[in-house]
């Protein structure tokens, strides 16, 4: 035990419940001040994936934290900087101290940054804790068994906000407006409200009622933002912890049980399968946290030089602008612009037509789409990259039709039109397929590519990577590291055969 002040360092864990760091960085000063640190690092918001949206919802975010760390009686002092910049100042007006955080898995920038700021405390003798976020687990040895460590975790009570005192004169930065003047100019349309107090509120209304059509309406671009459990960007920031979102969601469905309306019956099962999104999510951002490297390369070497040299600017741009002539991908690229949010589905099949269609290597693609995501979280983005993309070596292949797509998810073209005003007079019979008409609106471009021979290039650009010597050995590599164990462990491996199976099947 110590009377050393403490500094938190949070990152991204906007939050003071269920927040082991403070906990133990409170439990540990023993009545000695506890400074709660927030650092706005300028080369962080330079990166490619930086985002004035991001920052939109953290100024919420932070604001909120402000406000409830000085009730709590040690306010947040925010400082703009480089982190280690930012701790030697602190050293220098604090003496020594202990330095208290979640562990990050973040991009490889933040990777890098944490290097050197452990280096630094080495140096300073300053002992640097770190505390697991969510489920993932540092250091982890062997993929099996990883989800019954999660189990416990999420099991375990949430912690309670700890008493502590601060230390009144140190000073803060105020929040800027923008973090960076590059990221100052960039246009954004509206971000989603960021903090505690909406993310509770947001819990609440799915657990209450919003979640009854879950599953219902899961892929539907549109109406799946109302039913969705939109908080994704809650859990990315730390405003909640996953323990708490699971543990909330299993009293729902523990008060549902014996509920003889079959309506109560469908809702559990509805909350049952977000249940399971909880679990992968910790699942994909352990991917991130054993490789780092999945950010910059293909899970398998295989498909390495894929796609990189024959990088198309204009498909890029077309892509990227919501202007490929296919109405649903155009529609979900500008909702992008406009909120930031998209489920599921509609993200896998816009990364699968710029991956397959567009050929366009998911190294460039992934940190534009970064941008636009508020809930922009690394460990999920790069791995559902590389998925959508087919360069993992061991995930089914699937190549989503827009078209068919667009007929299935949005029949009645309500959220294309709203999206893509351009077509709002076309009759739904030619919505999806708005080439087909006599004439083209005015301002809506053909299809940038035919969809048919597009595919089956891409087909067979896949195929014979899977036919390259020790493809399948490599598989079980990354398997064995990265692969979920959900599935029996005496699954047939995957050979070239099964892969191109596997790619067919999936059309
Ligand atoms: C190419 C691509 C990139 C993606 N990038 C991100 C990202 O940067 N940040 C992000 O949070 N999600 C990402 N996702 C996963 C998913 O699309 C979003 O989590 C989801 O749409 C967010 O909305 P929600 O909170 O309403 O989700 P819900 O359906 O209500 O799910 C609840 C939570 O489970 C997690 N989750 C849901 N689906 C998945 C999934 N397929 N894999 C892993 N975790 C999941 C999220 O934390 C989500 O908040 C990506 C998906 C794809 C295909």
């Amino acid at each position: 035990m110590t009377r050393t002040p403490a500094v938190v360092w949070f990152k991204r864990d906007l939050r003071v419940e269920d927040h082991a760091a403070l906990c133990a960085a409170a439990e540990e000063a023993e009545g000695a001040p506890l400074v709660p640190l927030y650092i706005i690092e300028p080369d962080l918001w330079q990166q490619p994936d930086a985002s004035l949206r991001h920052w939109r919802y953290l100024q919420g975010a932070l604001a909120e934290l402000q406000q409830t760390l000085a009730q709590h009686g040690a306010p947040l002092v925010i400082r703009r900087d480089g982190a280690v910049d930012v701790l030697a100042a602190l050293r220098e007006a604090l003496g020594p101290f202990r330095l208290y955080s979640h562990e990050e898995t973040g991009n490889g920038w933040s990777f890098r940054r944490d290097l050197a700021v452990a280096e630094w405390c080495c140096a300073q003798g300053i002992v640097w804790q770190e505390f697991p976020s969510h489920g993932v687990v540092r250091r982890l040895k062997s993929r099996d068994g990883w989800a019954s460590l999660r189990e416990q975790r999420m099991a375990a009570p949430p912690l309670r906000a700890p008493a502590f005192t601060g230390i009144d004169e140190l000073h803060s930065d105020a929040l800027p407006d923008a973090p960076s003047p590059a990221l100052a100019r960039m246009v954004i349309g509206d971000v989603q409200a960021g903090g505690r107090r909406e993310a509770l509120r947001t819990l609440e209304s799915f657990l209450k009622e919003r979640g009854r059509r879950y599953m219902q309406t899961i892929s539907r671009p549109g109406v799946s933002a109302r039913h969705c459990s939109r908080l994704s960007a809650h859990i990315a920031y730390g405003a909640l912890s996953v323990r708490e979102v699971e543990q909330a969601t299993k009293a729902k469905i523990r008060s549902l049980s014996g509920n003889p309306d079959p309506e109560a019956a469908a809702f559990a099962r509805n909350l049952a399968a977000f249940l399971s999104r909880l679990a992968w999510r910790c699942h994909f951002v352990q991917k991130l946290e054993q490789q780092p490297e999945i950010e910059y390369r293909c899970m398998h070497p295989a498909f390495e030089g894929l796609r990189e040299s024959q990088f198309r600017e204009d498909f890029f741009d077309a892509w990227a602008q919501g202007r490929t002539g296919y109405p649903l991908v155009d529609a979900c690229m500008r909702s992008l612009h406009e909120n930031g949010w998209l489920t599921f589905r509609m993200r896998a099949m816009v990364v699968s037509f710029a991956s397959y269609h567009l050929w366009l290597d998911w190294r460039q693609t992934a940190p534009f789409l970064a941008t636009l995501f508020t809930d922009y979280e690394p460990g999920i983005h790069y791995a559902q990259f590389q998925m959508q993309s087919g360069v993992t070596g061991i995930n089914a292949v699937r190549m989503y039709n827009p078209i068919k797509q667009s007929l299935e998810q949005d029949p009645h073209g309500r959220f294309i039109r709203r999206f893509v005003p351009e077509l709002a007079q076309v009759p739904d019979a030619f919505l999806h397929e708005p080439w087909r008409l006599d004439a083209l609106p005015a301002d809506y471009p053909r299809p940038i590519v035919a969809h048919e021979p597009a595919i089956r290039q891409a087909r067979e650009a896949l195929a014979r990577c899977f036919r390259q010597d020790g493809f399948a050995d490599e598989a079980r590599r990354v398997r064995r590291q990265l692969g979920s164990r959900a599935r029996p462990a005496n699954r047939r491996p995957r050979t070239a055969r099964t892969a191109e199976a596997q790619l067919r099947l999936d059309l």
